[in-house]
């Protein structure tokens, strides 16, 4: 599936009918920013990940709530029990390499990669990975988002772990989890921190065992 390089999924993308549009319904009404509330009562992790969590309404777009991870990042405590909780959640499964979707997800991809004692691979914009890639595009609010592999990027450890910071409405994951299989890839499983659930991210990547830090 190699198109040329479009405007690739996020928040950031123009307004329009389609996965913003759907994003902004879910959003509700803006008010100010505040802390996201957890909806995963009784799950002290989660509770605390929600609490750095800044809801911004009406940012890039009117309408669309968006999660601003900064202020967990900036938390180093925190930021290392989340990346261990992601770690921890998937030692199970055994994974080589952790693969982190641009750009927040980088952030998280790599602390989980260093916790876990291995590499990190980037899944890039189009035309920002230097090496020959694999492409997936995926749909959008006008046209179609590319991201991009290096082909070779799981030459040497096959079994991937994908990891972002927001699940919204599931494409670029599921675009993501194309791109480890195109690249010859095993995906053993995935972890957002977190899974804006009316979205219904989660049925894009409906055959993975996706885990979420807190859903809400
Ligand atoms: P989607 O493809 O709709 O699941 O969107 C997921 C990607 O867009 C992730 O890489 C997120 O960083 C970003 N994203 C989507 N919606 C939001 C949101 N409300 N707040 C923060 N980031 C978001």
């Amino acid at each position: 599936m190699t198109v040329p390089g479009r405007t690739p999924a996020d928040p950031e993308a123009p307004a329009g009918s389609g996965p913003a549009a759907d994003r902004r319904a879910a959003a509700g009404p803006a008010g100010s920013a505040g802390p996201t509330a957890a909806r995963t009562a009784g799950d002290d992790l989660a509770e605390r990940v929600a609490a750095r969590i800044r809801d911004v309404p009406d940012f890039p777009l009117p309408g669309v709530q968006f999660k601003d991870l900064t202020p967990l990042l900036a938390d180093g405590p925190l930021l290392a029990e989340v990346a261990n909780a992601i770690a921890a959640r998937h030692r199970g499964g055994g994974f080589d390499v952790v693969a982190g979707v641009e750009a927040r997800g980088f952030l998280i991809a790599a602390a989980v990669a260093v916790t876990s004692g291995v590499g990190v691979v980037p899944v890039r914009k189009a035309g920002k990975l230097p090496w020959r890639t694999v492409t997936a595009s995926y749909e959008l609010e006008y046209g179609e988002a590319t991201i991009e592999v290096h082909a070779d990027g799981f030459a040497e450890h096959r079994r991937v772990l994908l990891v972002d910071d927001v699940l919204a409405t599931g494409g670029t994951l599921a675009a993501a989890a194309d791109l480890v299989s195109l690249a010859g890839g095993e995906l053993v499983g995935g972890s957002v921190v977190v899974e804006l659930t009316a979205l219904g991210g989660r049925s894009r990547v409906a055959g993975l065992d996706l885990h979420a830090v807190l859903t809400v």
